[in-house]
């Protein structure tokens, strides 16, 4: 959308001579050869009377593009799509297995279940679909990738341990994603078990129990009696009565790999939730930067099935290549296209790993504000203690660069761990850590993702930091 003074020239039948006179008239001395940019092609264009038609090109590549919004006189309820998070062995397995077991053969005697990355079940008639990979790592990671797939966190905390480290990642995750969050207060069949604790620390992360005046949600379950967990899954309805999921069941399948890999006898396998419209076998389909028909599809009960509706999981088969958990799929409407846009993206893909990594780094970021591609700095700060951490903080959204705003996803002591960087890559963050260090994992999945940490002892040397950066002052030795 811009043009040089000879093409509009051309373009409006004029002599360049003119449009240099027309711009002089504005106070703007042009050459021939000078780039108009959109305004002012506007602006010219419309003194002659003619209007400027802008080309919308849509790049068929771009999978993205393929999710649009259907009407809403289209729309059908669809399950909620459910991800479990929280403290490791606070009991996130136990509950997805005690979901599994009480719930699945209920209406579907005689199914095998089958691990395929995530299942449904049924509760007063209504489906439920939980990805059971738990861990908020592949939740981010997904997340990271553009995918947002979850409609609901269930946060598990141990009533006889309380708030962790970890419990706070995960709200902190969800929070960062808009993801509402329904606590399920675990272990409740232990002598030890304590859940006004567990309610009384959530309060400090705005988690307040409806009982307290707030507007969160908590069940105390026994994920190893199964205790609880029909009302667990009662509270599932009820956000998602409210929240209204829906979907157009009556159009091309869109969704996203929930995990996939090289079977022997099978080649490509691969778990998709369709999000939007119905998979159905023989779809030829595009899924990352590979591309296929759907052979075949089993659902999570080993069940071979001809459709998928919206929020159902199912494994396919007849993909080229095996596509990466995260990756978008979409089903168009004939094999020949599919073949193009997968073959032209894993083109793409090859060319984007050649090419330098473009994660915005300290350095570069006064290049990308004057693009205008970011107006908020996300940072996610670690310390030797709580304390600092609030207190660097603290400080950080005190800097005030116009502009630019200081946005913390996460604030924890300790080690800069794994879970750190996946959120930092999550939202194009920096890492801070002061007095800590990464460890070996964060190291690796920071050379991976291309993250930035920086690493500080002073707490001023910190804010500098920082205030140079947004100001693009930053010396790019350092
Ligand atoms: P995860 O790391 O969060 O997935 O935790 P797990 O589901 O693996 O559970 C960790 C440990 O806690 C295991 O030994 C479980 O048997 C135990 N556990 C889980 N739920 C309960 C519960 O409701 N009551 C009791 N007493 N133990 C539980």
């Amino acid at each position: 959308d811009s043009l040089t003074v000879a093409e509009l020239a051309k373009k409006l039948h004029r002599e360049p001579s003119e449009i240099i006179k027309k711009l002089f008239m504005l106070g703007v001395m042009a050459t021939i050869n000078q780039v108009l940019d959109k305004d002012a092609i506007e602006l010219i264009a419309g003194d002659y009377g003619v209007e400027v038609e802008e080309e919308i090109q849509i790049d068929v590549t771009d999978l993205e593009v393929y999710f649009t919004d259907d009407e809403a006189a289209e729309l059908d309820e669809r399950p909620a799509v459910v991800t479990i998070m929280g403290h490791v062995d606070h009991g996130k397995t136990t509950t997805l297995d005690s979901i599994r077991n009480t719930k699945v053969t209920a209406g579907e005697a005689g199914g095998i279940t089958q691990h395929i990355g995530a299942y449904q079940v049924e509760e007063n008639g209504k489906k439920i679909t939980f990805l059971d990979t738990p861990g908020h790592a592949a939740f981010t990671t997904m997340r990271a990738r553009g995918a947002k797939i979850t409609d609901i966190t269930i946060l598990v905390v141990a009533a006889d341990d309380g708030v962790m480290p970890q419990t706070i990642e995960a709200i902190n995750h969800a929070k960062a994603a808009e993801v509402p969050i329904i606590v399920a207060v675990n272990k409740m069949d232990k002598e030890s078990a304590n859940p006004d604790r567990v309610m009384q620390e959530l309060t400090e992360y705005g988690l307040i129990p409806e009982a307290w005046g707030g507007d969160t949600i908590f069940v105390p379950i026994s994920a190893i009696k199964g205790e609880g967990i029909d009302n667990l899954l009662e509270m599932i309805l009820l956000v998602s009565e409210v929240e209204e999921y829906k979907a157009n069941p009556n159009r091309n399948a869109v969704g996203t790999v929930i995990e996939a890999q090289l079977d022997k006898g099978r080649g490509s396998v691969a778990t998709l939730l369709v999000q939007n419209g119905t998979l159905k076998v023989g779809d030829p389909i595009v899924v990352g930067n590979t591309f296929g028909r759907v052979r075949a599809m089993v659902n999570d009960l080993g069940r071979r099935v001809k459709h998928a509706e919206p929020s159902t999981p199912v494994e396919i088969t007849g993909l080229n290549d095996v596509p990466q958990a995260g990756d978008r799929f979409v089903v168009l409407s004939d094999e020949k296209s599919a073949r193009q846009i997968g073959e032209s993206r894993a083109q793409q893909a090859l060319q984007a790993q050649r090419s330098e990594k473009t994660k915005i780094s300290l350095d570069n970021l006064f290049e990308h504000m004057k693009q205008g591609e970011m107006k908020e700095l996300n940072v996610v700060v670690k310390a030797d203690v709580q304390g600092t951490a609030e207190a660097l903080t603290t400080a950080l959204q005190k800097i005030d660069v116009e502009g630019v705003n200081v946005r913390i996803l996460h604030t924890g002591a300790g080690a800069i761990n794994e879970s750190d960087i996946t959120l930092a890559a999550a939202f194009n963050a920096f890492v801070i850590g002061f007095n800590v260090r990464p460890d070996n994992n964060a190291k690796r999945a920071a050379d991976a993702e291309g993250v930035d940490i920086r690493l500080h002892r002073v707490i001023y040397k910190v804010i500098e930091e920082i205030e140079l950066a947004m100001k693009g002052m930053l010396d790019p030795e350092f």
